[in-house]
């Protein structure tokens, strides 16, 4: 990766500033480094020889959200957040890759099985208290500058992943025709396994058969760290998982994945992009939902329920009026908009783990706006989203639920408002 191509793109920045009123970095920190304008004045400076490559530039590379909310609010729609992933990939070359990340992206994330072998490892620890005594001694640190802060994020982590419990493999269901691939996020694999039982139950009233695919990471993690290779080895592999099947499409509950299944064109480099032309249309399930609706069983409660856009949904897929409609049409609910629905919780992935405290601003400014709205339930899409919504709501004290938008159609959440 050498930004010096990318030289044109960074010089369409007039410097106007409209970025800085969308930026929940900016607005959070003020730092002029922290917006769009000031994160692209350092990529030119840095091309222009005025400033070397060092340790020094991880901060300013690196505490980006991604969340592209200043690209909607510029003009020239400067992509200022895949700039940075490129300074980030030229960063790596430079500056060196972290062990932890040769770990996770080489040695976990291809590989479904160490990553529930380390993921039960770590809920061994965590619901033992182990992990705050390493936190204490510090050794968690070796994880990210702000993990030992962040591990406090997660209450719980479960013992078994989803695909322990549904196993990869075709399940029959009561549909007439679609043989729908369910792509299963890390997230939903290790820790929001009810959703995925609830999208899993939803597509097969939908589906002739549903396969759980025994895919890997789809890769968004590592290309946001820059690590454009891991990234691409991720891609390739799942899409060698679908070779040769007959599945009509790929839908997957996780909006920060689908929205990187949908670019995978982009990820893959020309000599390995072939097997695309076999790879489903990806679908996320908010529109899945949208278009196959089940008649929602009549509720004699009413509730309030407001709706958090996740960046990968409302600017990486442009998914926003569907997911209200669908949570507007379910009976017992009556739907408020919160204000700044779509800006970025500060989940942003792994962001809190090495930004912590930058993301716990960006998360007051959402938990603010959840509680000015008086909302019983908050429902999202996006598994990333939906731990940081929950931590944010654990920390202000707040009664509101955090849902995902399967658990809205199927009927699941009343087990959790309404406990019997
Ligand atoms: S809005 Fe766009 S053109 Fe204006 S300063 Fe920000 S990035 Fe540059
Ligand atoms: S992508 Fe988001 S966090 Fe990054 S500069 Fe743009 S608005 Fe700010």
């Amino acid at each position: 990766m050498n930004i010096h191509k990318e030289y044109d793109a960074i010089s369409q920045c007039n410097k106007c500033g409209f970025c800085q009123v969308a930026c929940p970095v900016f607005r959070s920190t003020g730092h002029e480094s922290g917006v769009a304008r000031g994160r692209l004045a350092l990529m030119r400076a840095i091309i222009e020889d005025r400033i070397v490559w060092s340790k020094t530039l991880e901060d300013p590379l690196f505490n980006c959200l991604g969340c592209g909310a200043c690209t909607a609010n510029c003009f020239g729609a400067v992509p200022t957040s895949d700039l940075m992933i490129k300074g980030r990939a030229q960063y790596l070359e430079k500056v060196g890759r972290k062990p932890i990340h040769t770990l996770l992206f080489d040695q976990l994330l291809p590989y479904p099985g160490r990553l529930h072998l380390a993921a039960r490892a770590a809920a061994a620890g965590k619901n033992s208290g182990l992990s705050r005594l390493a936190g204490a001694l510090g050794l968690l640190r070796v994880l990210g500058r702000d993990i030992a802060k962040a591990e406090r994020i997660l209450e719980k982590l479960p013992a078994t992943p989803f695909r322990s419990k549904v196993k990869p493999g075709t399940y029959e269901g009561k549909g007439p025709d679609l043989n729908i691939g369910f792509f299963i996020g890390c997230g939903i694999d290790i820790i929001q396994q009810p959703v995925g039982r609830e999208s899993f139950n939803l597509l097969k009233q939908y589906g002739k058969t549903v396969t759980v695919l025994d895919n890997c990471c789809c890769g968004l993690p590592a290309r946001t760290y820059g690590d454009m290779n891991a990234a691409e080895k991720l891609a390739r592999k799942n899409v060698s998982v679908v070779e040769s099947s007959s599945l009509d499409l790929i839908v997957t509950d996780c909006s920060s994945c689908a929205a990187f299944l949908k670019k995978y064109d982009q990820i893959l480099t020309p000599d390995t992009r072939e097997p695309l032309r076999q790879f489903p249309k990806v679908i996320d399930m908010v529109e899945f939902l949208y278009d196959h609706r089940p008649e929602p069983p009549d509720s004699d409660r009413t509730i309030a329920a407001t709706y958090h856009d996740p960046c990968h949904a409302v600017r990486g897929q442009g998914i926003a009026e569907q997911n209200r409609a669908v949570l507007s049409g379910l009976p017992g609910i009556e739907y408020r908009e919160m204000a700044e629905a779509d800006w970025c919780c500060g989940g942003a992935g792994s962001y809190a783990l090495s930004h912590y405290d930058i993301s716990m601003k960006v998360l007051d400014r959402k938990i603010k706006n959840l509680a000015a709205v008086k909302a019983d339930l908050v429902v999202t899409s996006c598994p990333a989203c939906m731990i940081q919504l929950s931590h944010g709501i654990r920390r202000n004290d707040l009664k509101t639920r955090v849902c995902h938008i399967s658990e809205m159609v199927s009927g699941a959440w009343k087990r959790s408002v309404f406990p019997a």
